[in-house]
């Protein structure tokens, strides 16, 4: 099998929403007016980011899934993808499975795949995505305000429950750990809902490398604080059998949820949840953003008392 027959085989599906889509030497898309064009990519390196042995199929859907997150944090929706893809070789029933992974996601969210480049190597997915925004509405991570509750999607830490499983941190129930591994494999990026409350959040960002680590980049951004109550960020479920302290680490510094931890005034309070419960989403407000001299999140506990984060865990975002 040549390139050519490999890409139109694995790669090529209709795209009716491009001018012209995969075949030239460029893709031709048209967005509507009044929108800005939001674009990301994000990369997949072999024993970096998965195991090289990685269920083909599930890769697909995380390597489309990392890159709609994106974009679901913009508040955009997305419309097109390219896929540059290096292969050790060619091996027609890892491309078949993993083809399925992506397009079955891909169809899901009604983005398209417009485009790539393909060529031998260590295998890498590099996929970058593209999608529309009214103009002046995307959430950006500098647009955090005083006084914002500080809300997150869904419950935290389900993923890095399965990675402290695999790398031998803890030992879960097998029924457990396959739900764990379910949320570190196949991510459900928060699209719908990040489109759906743009217009209300002032900043938002995905939790790819934990909720701790994240929330610092939009205090950064914001040149502000965040006071965070951490009973009220949500637990997964499966946390419960782990240790107290590595339960604790696992939803607050656990990356690979996709979910996302936004700001919004208190006046938005009402809506965000009336839009949540309207699309099935769990959300929780997690804390508040502070006026700070210096860019900080404070943990309470119940008793409003700061948490000593003595765990080696949470020395590198130790505030
Ligand atoms: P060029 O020589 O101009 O780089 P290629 O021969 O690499 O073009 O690719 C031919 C066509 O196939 C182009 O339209 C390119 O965008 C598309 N393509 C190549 N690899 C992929 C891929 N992995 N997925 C989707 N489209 C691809
Ligand atoms: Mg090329």
């Amino acid at each position: 099998m040549n390139e050519f027959d490999l890409i139109r085989q694995y790669f090529t599906r209709p795209t009716p929403r491009a001018d012209l889509g995969i075949g030239d030497d460029a893709a031709l898309l048209s967005i509507s007016a009044g929108n800005q064009l939001a674009v990301s990519t994000d990369m997949l390196v072999a024993g970096r980011h998965f195991f090289p042995d990685a269920d083909p199929e599930r890769l697909g859907h995380k390597c489309l899934a990392v890159n709609l997150s994106d974009l679901a944090a913009m508040g955009a929706k997305p419309s097109w993808f390219t896929l540059s893809i290096a292969l050790p070789e060619v091996n027609e029933e890892w491309l078949a499975a993993f083809s399925r992974g992506i397009f079955a996601l891909a169809n899901e969210h009604q983005v398209e795949l417009v485009g790539g480049d393909t060529t031998r190597g260590p295998l890498t997915i590099a996929i970058q995505i593209a999608g529309e925004v009214p103009r002046g509405q995307a959430m950006l991570r500098s647009g955090a305000k005083t006084d914002d509750d500080i809300w997150v999607s869904g419950p935290l830490g389900g993923a890095a429950a399965a990675v402290m499983h695999r790398s031998g941190r803890v030992t879960l129930p097998q029924d457990v750990f396959k739900q764990c591994d379910l949320r570190l494999d196949l991510p459900q990026p928060r699209v719908a809902f990040g489109q759906a409350i743009a217009h209300l959040a002032h900043a938002a960002l995905d939790i790819s490398d934990g909720l701790a680590g994240d929330l610092r980049h939009i205090c950064n951004r914001s040149h502000c604080g965040a006071v965070v109550f951490v009973d009220q960020v949500p637990p997964a479920e499966q946390l419960i059998h782990l240790p107290a302290e590595l339960a604790l680490e696992a939803k607050l510094a656990g990356g690979d949820d996709y979910e996302l931890c936004f700001t919004a005034p208190v006046s938005a309070r009402n809506k965000l949840q009336k839009i949540a419960a309207e699309q099935g989403m769990a959300i929780s407000r997690i804390g508040q953003i502070v006026a700070t001299t210096q860019p900080s999140i404070q943990f309470l506990d119940t008793q409003n008392q700061a948490l000593a984060l003595t765990l080696g865990g949470f020395d590198h975002f130790r505030t």
